[in-house]
């Protein structure tokens, strides 16, 4: 790995799951434009959100990170981020009470486009197209001229980041994110679920301590706490040319951030040593996400972690384990180990989606409810095992009512994906199903 990093020497390395442009000089007046444009996120945030999760790198904080697979710009509008927002919110007041410790919300929000792609082609009977890879890069409809990598997406999707990000920031500041109001929606979701009966006990729980604290004077007027949270927003960092063009030198403490989001992931497919991805990620400071599958060896996790850590900083790594249901035994022990001996400092979350990934009979890709909650339960078995601490989840979710995955208290078929299925890629959780995970979690951690 070169010494020298600069915001555009991962350009001198081996690259997987970039978009060809058919001109560079389109890119390139594209790029010059980012690069003058305003940053996303301030320095200072990702260096916030840095301190809390090195509380979660040392068992007194709980990361919950969550959002869609991908964006898009077809279902931009304020009710969907409004409503994403809203049910991580809720999934947070629940965890809060099961696990007793502050959670740390972070958005797959306001960045997340770019989608690295299993087949670099796709096919519908004879015909055969370029891969879809994310609004920021090409568009989902499936046609020849559609399937062009398009710069002038760059643009769009930054200015998208920056409305989301803007209704973000006013909806956690602005009243949206008052605990009571929170609880009340849980309230309405309890009541109208089929596990009524099973959540019910937790949701009267809350209700006697929030009541509890309004009578010791802990209410919205008195306390930001109750009234504020602080949200985070994430991206994979996969097509590099935007991470570069907003990526900006901190003026307090002359470090580079890459100011497109606070926190930054590094995929599955492009976490190579060696590669183009963990070059420009060695060199911005914000909290960084590495995914894990089954096939990342326990030393090869110690290799990422020295280029991207090397001062072995809390906080700065989190790993987010993906290895499917039934495989977590097998895989995670290994890594746990390994990161223990080497006394690395990283959060260890779980991210129980894209190792469950099936092809439903009507062809819709779907994953299920049962699956997901089974990969979290083993990742918990295993963390209490090794003595380590299962610090977070990552689920690809939303808030609206869609039917993308079977299962859960709704009993989602597979004939009935078809009714709602509108993601862009992955099948998401949707607000029930979300809210009965952090539920289901929330009795896991308070035994
Ligand atoms: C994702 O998080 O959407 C994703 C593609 O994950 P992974 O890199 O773990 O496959
Ligand atoms: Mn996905």
């Amino acid at each position: 790995m070169a010494k020298q990093w600069s915001p555009s020497s991962w350009q001198q390395f081996p690259i997987k799951q970039q978009p060809a442009y058919p001109s560079p000089q389109a890119l390139e007046s594209v790029l010059t434009q980012l690069k003058q444009n305003p940053p996303l996120v301030f320095a200072g945030e990702a260096r916030s959100l840095q301190t809390k999760l090195a509380d979660v790198a040392q068992g007194k904080a709980f990361l919950l990170q969550g959002g869609d697979c991908a964006e898009s710009f077809a279902e931009f509008n304020a009710n969907n981020i409004r409503d994403t927002f809203k049910v991580m919110l809720q999934m947070a007041i629940v965890l809060t009470f099961g696990g007793a410790c502050p959670i740390v919300k972070v958005g797959r929000m306001a960045g997340q486009f770019a989608k690295p792609r299993s087949a670099d082609m796709e096919c519908q009977g004879d015909i055969s197209l370029p891969s879809y890879r994310g609004d920021i890069i090409n568009s989902i409809e499936f046609s020849e001229e559609a399937r062009i990598p398009d710069p002038n997406r760059l643009l769009k999707a930054y200015n998208q980041a920056a409305a989301t990000l803007n209704l973000l920031r006013a909806f956690a500041q602005g009243g949206l994110a008052d605990l009571h109001q929170v609880h009340r929606w849980n309230l309405g979701f309890v009541k109208n679920s089929a596990l009524k009966e099973r959540y019910q006990h937790l949701a009267e729980r809350i209700d006697e301590t929030l009541s509890f604290m309004a009578a010791c004077g802990i209410t919205a007027q008195t306390s930001s706490a109750i009234r504020e949270t602080d949200f985070y927003t994430s991206h994979e960092a996969l097509l590099l040319n935007y991470e570069e063009a907003l990526t900006r030198q901190d003026s307090i403490t002359g470090d580079w951030y890459d100011c497109s989001a606070h926190m930054l992931w590094i995929g599955d497919r492009t976490r190579q040593p060696e590669g183009a991805h963990i070059e420009f990620l060695r060199g911005v400071k914000n909290p960084i996400g590495v995914k894990a599958g089954p096939t990342l060896k326990p030393e090869e996790l110690i290799q990422l972690i020295d280029s991207l850590n090397p001062e072995n900083e809390p906080g700065r790594i989190t790993v987010i384990v993906r290895m499917g249901a039934g495989k977590v035994a097998d895989g995670l022990p290994a890594l746990i180990r390994k990161v223990q001996q080497e006394g690395r400092h990283v959060v260890w979350s779980c991210d129980p989606m894209h190792g469950n990934t099936i092809k439903a009979c009507s062809g819709f890709k779907t994953r299920a409810f049962d699956q997901i909650l089974q990969e979290v339960r083993e990742f918990f078995q295993v963390h209490h095992a090794e003595g380590s601490y299962a610090g977070g989840v990552h689920f690809e979710m939303t808030g609206q009512n869609v039917t993308e995955c079977i299962g859960g208290a709704q009993a989602i078929t597979e004939e009935g994906l078809g009714d709602r299925y509108h993601t862009h890629c992955d099948p998401r959780l949707n607000a029930d199903q979300s809210l009965e995970l952090a539920f289901l979690i929330a009795e896991t951690l308070k035994s």
